[in-house]
């Protein structure tokens, strides 16, 4: 629409802006993108910023003809001008491919299960809760905690710590602030050099470009900090990992459908809750989708209790030691990590949520207890399941699993199917110190 545009170019001339950064993300949750002249963004808006179709990992598109070009086609109400960036404004776009909307587009993807949402008058608030970490490189080239300065093994909460990287934090909270999102805490988390930083939940759409937003601001600030920001799973063996916890809750207009008056949660969210937790193994796929990430998830650590990340499928109230935990009127996903890329993650949640609520589906019983207390034969005794304790397993049930090839399209499904296996072969392949040390020379 010209008049958007018209007014969009002069709002952000007001605010000083002369170049926009066209950003996108990729199949595997990486920003993207490339810096256009504000001049430009008529064009930006209708037909939008050309990439090579083939240079963005996860597109599999072909190298020459029609659709080999990329288009980012920014989305006029995302666009923000950037108060660590001067002069700069983000415009989050969207893939379009040969004049058509393309279809493994992560944020199409996205959009296209809101929409299966809008079609039924619902919309899902999501909030999303970012931890992460701090590093830093030794002398010898290995990543350490920015700060491990305290040598307890409980630095939670720990506000001499926090204090320590209030420059960083400062910085980072004022720019997400000046970009419309509103901040909600700010602590030290359980690890060495582990932070969380959350927002105010939106339209789950909203929340997974401001997640992005977060992501390209930590990442600058820390570097001008000299520090790196790492949303890697589980950088340490014998700390905790980085969760991306989602905080869901469905709406009818101003209804919480997720809200009953006699109870915690709605008939409507137990078959939701039913539909995500039963399709737990594939969605790990998506929701934690590196090698590293089942190092977070593995068993062994919530035997010991200590991590917080769940490793059983069960839910309960007010439970972090359930892979759902149940609040009055919505529910923590405490299965993402910090490496998800948050379009599929939510993609997958609603196509499962949405599965199992048209079958009517029954999450089971919930589970007040400290899961981290029972042993795995108990587990096993109640009927349990326990998340797939590796990528490659993770990998083969999104492949077998028809309602999220679906969601993602047979296209994207395929590729990133594809990619992750390769990712995990070729970590599979790798024979590590930890092996010869265990059986060099035993058998
Ligand atoms: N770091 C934990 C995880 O990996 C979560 C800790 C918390 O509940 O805040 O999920
Ligand atoms: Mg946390
Ligand atoms: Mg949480």
């Amino acid at each position: 629409d010209p008049t958007t545009a018209q007014a969009l170019h002069e709002r952000l001339a007001k605010q000083g802006v002369h170049t926009l950064l066209a950003q996108f993300t990729d199949l595997l949750g990486v920003a993207r993108g490339k810096y256009v002249p504000l001049a430009q963004l008529d064009t930006l808006l209708r037909s939008g910023a050309g990439f090579s179709g083939t240079s963005i990992v996860g597109t599999g598109l072909p190298r020459s003809g029609a659709r080999s070009e990329y288009y980012g086609r920014g989305d006029a109400a995302t666009a923000q001008a950037l108060s660590w960036m001067p002069g700069y404004a983000r415009v989050v776009c969207d893939g379009h491919v040969d004049g058509q909307p393309f279809e493994g587009c992560p944020r199409q993807i996205l959009r296209r299960q809101v929409d299966r949402l809008a079609a039924r008058g619902w919309t899902l608030q999501v909030g999303m809760e970012p931890e992460f970490f701090l590093l830093r490189q030794g002398a010898a080239g290995q990543w350490q905690p920015i700060d491990a300065l305290d040598r307890s093994d409980k630095p939670s909460y720990d506000l001499k710590a926090l204090a320590r990287q209030g420059g960083f934090l400062d910085e980072l909270h004022q720019a997400l602030a000046s970009a419309g999102l509103e901040v909600l805490q700010i602590d030290h988390e359980d690890a060495h050099g582990q932070f969380e930083l959350n927002f105010s939940h939106a339209d789950v759409l909203t929340t997974a470009d401001r997640l992005m937003l977060f992501k390209m601001a930590a990442h600058t600030l820390a570097e001008r900090h000299g520090a790196s920001f790492s949303m890697m799973p589980k950088p340490f063996a014998n700390q905790p990992g980085s969760g991306l916890h989602f905080h869901v809750s469905l709406w009818k207009g101003d209804e919480n459908l997720f809200a009953d008056a006699h109870a915690d949660l709605s008939e409507l969210a137990q078959s939701f809750i039913a539909g995500v937790l039963g399709r737990s193994a594939a969605l790990c796929a998506l929701a934690a989708p590196t090698v590293n990430s089942y190092k977070r998830l593995v068993v062994g650590e919530s035997l010991s209790g200590t991590s917080w990340a769940p490793a059983y499928v069960a839910h309960g109230f007010n439970n972090r030691t359930a892979l759902v935990r149940t609040l009055r009127g919505r529910f923590e996903w405490r299965l993402p990590d910090a490496a998800a890329n948050p379009y599929l993650a939510a993609a997958g949640l609603i196509a499962a949520g949405l599965d199992g609520v048209d079958r009517h589906l029954d999450p089971g019983p919930a589970r007040p207890d400290d899961l981290f207390d029972w042993p795995l034969q108990r587990i096993r005794a109640e009927g349990i399941a326990v998340l797939p304790q590796s990528l490659g397993a993770a990998v083969d049930a999104l492949e077998r699993d028809s309602v999220l090839a679906h969601a993602l399209g047979a296209a994207a499904h395929a590729e990133f199917v594809r990619l992750k296996w390769a990712e995990w072969t070729a970590y599979a392949r790798h024979v590590s110190a930890w092996e010869f040390e265990r059986y060099a020379t035993v058998f």
